[in-house]
C-alpha cells in the first residue's frame, strides 16, 4: 500500500486557472467567428470554446496579456449573473412609460448586457428584457406585502 503524506490543510493550488465564472465579466468577452472546438473554456475547462476576450477591461492590467477564451455556458452563466446583479438607482426606471421596442438602440443601460428591450423616450432609459422583468418583480413586492 501506497502512502503519501496528503498536505490536508493546504488548499492553496499554486497552478492552474485562476478564473472561476464568478470572475468572469460577460462585457469583457466577444463572441468567436467559430467556435474553437480545440480550445479549453478558461472557467470551466470544458472542451470548444465561444468567447475571447476583448484587449480592454481587467486584461490590459494583467501581466499576462494573452486573451482568455470561455464557453457559450459560462459566458451565459456570467451574462445571468451580471444582469442579476446590476441594480438601477431608485427611481431611474418608470414601467408606466416603458414602452416595448424592437428597434435597435443598442445596450441596456442598467446592466451594459442586454439589447435594449424597453424604452422611455422622455428619460432616455433603454433597458433589457432581464431588468424590465425584475424591475417588474420588486415592484411587484414592494406593492404587494401578500408576496410569496
Ligand atoms: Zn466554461
Ligand atoms: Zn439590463
Amino acid at each position: 500500500m501506497q502512502r503519501d503524506d496528503w498536505p490536508c490543510n493546504t488548499v492553496s493550488k499554486p497552478a492552474g486557472p485562476s478564473a472561476t465564472v464568478a470572475t468572469i465579466r460577460a462585457r469583457d468577452y466577444k463572441p468567436l467567428d467559430y467556435a474553437d472546438r480545440r480550445g479549453h473554456c478558461h472557467a470551466c475547462g470544458r472542451r470548444t470554446v465561444d468567447y475571447i476576450e476583448k484587449l480592454n477591461g481587467e486584461r490590459k492590467s494583467r501581466t499576462d496579456q494573452a486573451a482568455r477564451r470561455i464557453c457559450e455556458g459560462c459566458y451565459q452563466e456570467a451574462v445571468r449573473r451580471g444582469q442579476v446583479s446590476a441594480i438601477p438607482l431608485p427611481g431611474t426606471i418608470v414601467l408606466s412609460s416603458m414602452v416595448r421596442t424592437t428597434t435597435d438602440l443598442g445596450r441596456c443601460v442598467i446592466c451594459n448586457l442586454g439589447n435594449v428591450a424597453y424604452c422611455d423616450r422622455e428619460m432616455q432609459t433603454n433597458i433589457c428584457q432581464q431588468c424590465y422583468d425584475r424591475e417588474v418583480r420588486a415592484n411587484a413586492s414592494a406593492e404587494g406585502g401578500a408576496g410569496p
